[in-house]
């Protein structure tokens, strides 16, 4: 692994490939990320976003490190995005907290039932989601919202133990855009599901199940469009669209 300074991590995990089968509960796996130092470019622009700030946070006190997962181990139902916003999660230390994507998201997690309020403004804001987890294929804020593929590979083993961690629960998974979806094709077959050939293709409101290999219960993977800005502005994505997915996936997983 390549010899990185981190202002901000005092003690950092080695190579996610090797450290993140050890993590045995969600709770130490989010701690172990979020001591990840792999991607050099990434850990630079995480910290250079919480030293100089936006001029509206001026005066808050920046996570700057990696963003874990965040919702209860039993979920049945995952969220995946793409990956931490520079002043959202970066800046708040829980994934789509703190930046409009994660105000539309969680209102419509709220509105179907899935989020206890409405609302993320910060890490203890005393927000819990029900039977649902939002995880992200990358999990440090990247310049201009692109990791690199060697970044999203570096960090694919934090999401295959999480998804592996899930796996006794986990039913249904809605993938927010199409970065998502082909980052995590790989995930779930390293997982414990199988993938038709060719590979599904992403679209808003795409459906395809997934058989087991494992002998388990296969998996519901759905695709909705992101919820950033650029699609909910325009009405690309609508809240009763978002909603629509979000509730699909929760009939799908019997929540
Ligand atoms: S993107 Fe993932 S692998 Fe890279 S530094 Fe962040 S947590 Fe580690």
């Amino acid at each position: 692994m390549p010899d990185v300074t981190s202002r901000l991590v005092a003690d950092p995990v080695g190579d996610p490939a090797a450290t993140a089968p050890d993590a045995r509960r969600l709770a130490g796996l989010d701690e172990l990320v979020s001591r990840c130092v792999a991607c050099p470019r990434l850990v630079a622009w995480r910290e250079e976003v919480a030293q100089v700030r936006r001029a509206a946070f001026r005066d808050e006190e920046y996570w700057g490190r990696p963003v874990p997962g965040f919702g209860p181990e039993d979920a049945a139902i995952g969220i995946v995005g793409l990956a931490p916003a520079a002043h959202g999660g970066n800046r708040t230390g829980r994934i789509f907290t703190g930046d409009r994507s994660g105000d539309v998201l969680f209102r419509a997690l709220y509105d179907v039932g899935l989020a206890s309020q409405p609302e993320a403004r910060h890490r203890d804001d005393g927000l819990t989601l029900h039977r649902t987890r939002i995880t992200a294929p990358v999990h440090c804020a990247p310049p201009a919202n692109k990791p690199t593929p060697t970044e999203r590979d570096t960090c694919r083993p934090w999401l295959v133990r999480e998804l592996a961690l899930l796996r006794p629960t986990l039913r249904s998974v809605v993938v927010l855009g199409a970065f998502g979806w082909q980052a995590l094709m790989p995930v779930l077959e390293q997982t414990a599901w199988q993938l038709p050939r060719p590979r599904p293709k992403f679209g808003h409101d795409a459906h395809v199940e997934l058989p087991a290999a494992d002998g388990g219960a296969p998996l519901h993977l759905l695709g909705c469009y992101h919820v950033s800005q650029q699609n909910t502005f325009t009405g690309k994505l609508t809240p009763a669209m978002l909603r629509g997915v979000l509730e699909h996936a929760r009939a799908l997983a019997g929540v």
